[in-house]
């Protein structure tokens, strides 16, 4: 490999200690733009590698409210504007307990690639709180929601960053945060933040995007491959927003999607998952999936989630939170015959996983490439503001099919060009590296 990208995975190492989500992050992308980087010297001559790896703006501060019982709580808020090369930076908040500064480093470095791999002009950006929206009151959210924007709305704006929803943050809380920053700033910039209701400015189909465009992606995948979703036995992992649509989505396309999980655990069942039940009971009563199990005879309910993955199937949807597929779970899937695992969160399989499933000759769809969907259509919700007009469900939907499409060829295109054929996560790094780097190095030393 470079001893260039070498020198920079080893100085990323150094100087942001006990950052592990960012070095893995930081080690997958170098690793395998390094025949890129070898073929054009003018990269380390203008230090490119150096400034990606460090973020444009690193925004961290406190978020005070009350909780219902007149409690005063203080949790910790972060923006980090990785890079605005292509355009204003644009990724999504996530509310969750396990939120640190690595952990957003990590999201917005991977959402420069990925929304480089889009098509359309979007930095990449990442946000949230250490914040645990769940047994929270609606009042409680509102009131974090309302304090968390009293200080984001200072660093964020249609042309300059664009948050949206991510885990823990759904449209009610982009809701209560759009409608703090339009009261703090006496001005109706639909386009600041991504997700919205329709009433207020939101996109057609971005609710199912994400989901929807992982199908779109790997259904590509399978048919070059000569294949299809038909009569295909699909795992998802996950119940909320991703999972939910790329399950509905599977079925659409034929396939039997026979399990799915929460953070608590997972539900089989062997005549195929309910997914309007699903989403009554994670969506409308924000219950646990084990409740499924109660209510449908045929499915059972095991506590723990990593067991998802011994289930029988043809294909596996990781579609829940980062490094949820290890090592020993790919072996699993490996030896039960898996064809095609793709990736719905960010970064769910660890490195060591997706070697495994490599080497072992399974379709690997990564996720800054199949997940791509739904911040590609943040990007046309985004338009849709500018423009003051809406698009119908179909026309955005098919827009969404052509994007997928798009990063498909591109990741297949750029891993055939730089000797790597039908590895697609070389190929979506290298793809949404050059747009990228030639961007920045257009742009002088800044
Ligand atoms: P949601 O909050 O809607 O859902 C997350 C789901 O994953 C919930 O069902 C949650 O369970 C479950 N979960 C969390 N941890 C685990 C675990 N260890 N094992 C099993 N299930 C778990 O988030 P999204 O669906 O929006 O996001 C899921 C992933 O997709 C994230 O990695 C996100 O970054 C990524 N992503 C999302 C996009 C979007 O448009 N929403 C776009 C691109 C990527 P519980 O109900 O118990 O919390």
């Amino acid at each position: 490999m470079s001893k260039y990208v070498d020198e920079i995975i080893e100085k990323v190492v150094r100087e942001n200690p006990g950052e592990t989500e960012f070095h893995n992050t930081v080690k997958e992308v170098l690793t395998s733009i390094a025949p890129v980087i070898d073929a054009n010297p003018k990269y380390q001559n203008a230090a490119l590698l150096e400034r990606m790896v460090e973020p444009e703006r690193v925004v961290m501060f406190r978020v005070p409210w009350v909780d219902d019982a007149g409690k005063v709580h203080v949790n910790k808020g972060y923006r980090v504007q990785f890079n605005s090369a292509i355009g204003p930076y644009k990724g999504g908040l996530r509310l969750h307990p396990s939120v640190n500064l690595s952990i957003i480093k990590f999201l917005g470095f991977e959402q420069v690639f990925k929304n480089s791999l889009t098509t359309l002009p979007i930095g990449g950006g990442k946000g949230g709180s250490n914040f645990d929206p769940k047994g929270k009151s609606d009042n409680e959210i509102m009131r974090f929601c309302q304090s968390f924007m009293t200080e984001l709305q200072r660093h964020i704006g249609q042309d300059t960053d664009v948050p949206a929803g991510d885990i823990g943050v759904g449209g009610r809380e982009i809701g209560y945060l759009y409608g703090q920053f339009k009261r703090i700033r006496n001005a109706y910039e639909a386009g600041v933040l991504t997700g919205k209701g329709l009433t207020y400015g939101g996109s057609l189909a971005r609710t199912e995007a994400t989901g929807y465009g992982l199908l779109y992606f790997t259904k590509l995948y399978l048919e070059d491959n000569g294949m299809s979703y038909k009569d295909q036995t699909v795992v998802v992992s996950g119940s909320g927003n991703v999972a939910i649509y790329a399950m509905e989505k599977a079925q659409e396309f034929g396939a039997k999607v026979v399990a799915c999980s929460d953070s608590n655990g997972y539900v089989f069942d062997p005549e195929g998952i309910d997914v309007a039940l699903v989403k009554q009971i994670k969506e409308v009563e924000r219950g646990r999936i084990k409740e499924y199990a109660a209510r449908k005879a045929s499915a059972t309910y095991t506590e723990g989630c990593k067991g998802i993955w011994t289930i029988k199937c043809d294909i596996a949807l990781p579609c829940a939170t980062q490094q949820e597929l290890d090592l020993e779970s790919a072996k699993a899937l490996v030896a039960n015959g898996v064809k095609l695992v793709g990736e719905g969160a960010n970064m769910p399989s660890t490195l060591d996983a997706i070697e495994y499933l490599q080497s072992n000759k399974i379709m690997f769809a990564p996720a800054k490439a199949a997940n791509a969907g739904g911040v590609a259509t943040s990007a046309l919700e985004m338009a849709q503001n500018s423009m003051r007009y809406s698009w119908t469900f179909e026309e955005v939907d098919e827009k969404l099919k052509g994007i997928m499409a798009s990063i498909y060829n591109a990741s297949k295109n750029a891993a055939k060009e730089y000797g790597h054929e039908g590895d697609l996560l070389v190929g979506c790094n290298i793809a949404g590296f050059l747009k990228v780097a030639d961007a920045m190095m257009a742009q002088g030393i800044v």
